[in-house]
């Protein structure tokens, strides 16, 4: 793959990341029927998909190509999403939000706000990092991140509108985080113009940021869930990870 439509697929990409944020918060605002059965299943998938991702694909190439160093690098973008999310956030979490008591205050959304935005920059930059490191890993890094890109947008609409700012604010806001899930993609586009050994290093941060996502942000929601089905489908996640991963070295031919 050259330069130029590695280039391309890594902006492509972040669009269509990004994308489907705006259309999660548009769904809210429009308060169209989105069932939360169907973000629930989302959010299952997109954790079974993820975490097999990092355990299958992630870890062991980040080993390969950084050596000893990576598990450190793992455990800082584990800690930094840690910290943006859950440390000077207060109140942090995917799906609708109910808790309208903890979101009386406007400052607590912003601070949601800005913690999904931190969330969303680095779901860009890390499938952005895959596809510059190995196009089908950045492939997968694709589809298991935008599998909770919509009820991500849901999120943060939703928060708004918990907090009583008006509909507009709510789209203002998902669009916000979808172009911050785009900036992560094109930053890291910048990373690979600097040196190969600088891809290596975020490809391993980026197995710790995938790490939280899965197991931290996405498995929390989904064992709160009162419909038991739900926590399955996270093997069902795992498996089409699996499937998808051999049926693109087989027949898109990408591979290693
Ligand atoms: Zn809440
Ligand atoms: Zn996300």
């Amino acid at each position: 793959m050259n330069d130029t439509s590695m280039t391309l697929a890594v902006l492509l990409y972040g669009l269509l990341a990004g994308g489907a944020a705006i259309l999660g918060g548009t769904f809210v605002v429009l308060r169209r029927e989105w069932p939360a059965r169907v973000q629930e299943y989302l959010l299952a998938l997109s954790a079974g998909f993820l975490l097999s991702l990092v355990f299958i694909e992630l870890v062991p190439e980040a080993l390969h190509t950084v050596g000893p160093s990576a598990p450190l690098y793992m455990l800082a973008g584990y800690a930094v999403l840690h910290f943006f999310e859950h440390t000077i956030v207060g109140h942090l979490h995917f799906g609708e939000e109910t808790h309208s008591e903890v979101m009386v205050s406007q400052v607590a959304s912003y601070s949601t706000f800005l913690g999904l935005c931190i969330h969303a920059f680095f779901d860009g930059f890390t499938i952005a990092v895959g596809i510059q490191f190995n196009y089908l890993v950045g492939l997968l890094i694709f589809i298991a991140v935008t599998l909770h890109k919509i009820p991500e947008g849901l999120t943060i609409a939703s928060v708004m509108l918990a907090a009583k700012h008006n509909r507009r604010m709510a789209l203002i806001a998902s669009v916000v985080v979808g172009v911050a899930t785009f900036l992560g993609a094109a930053g890291a586009l910048m990373l690979g113009g600097i040196s190969e050994t600088l891809v290596g290093t975020a490809f391993a941060f980026s197995a710790g940021i995938a790490t939280y996502v899965g197991a931290s942000d996405l498995i929390p929601e989904i064992n709160h869930s009162k419909n038991r089905i739900i926590p399955l489908l996270v093997f069902v996640g795992m498996m089409l990870f699996y499937a998808g991963k051999v049926a693109l070295e087989t027949f898109a031919g990408v591979g290693h």
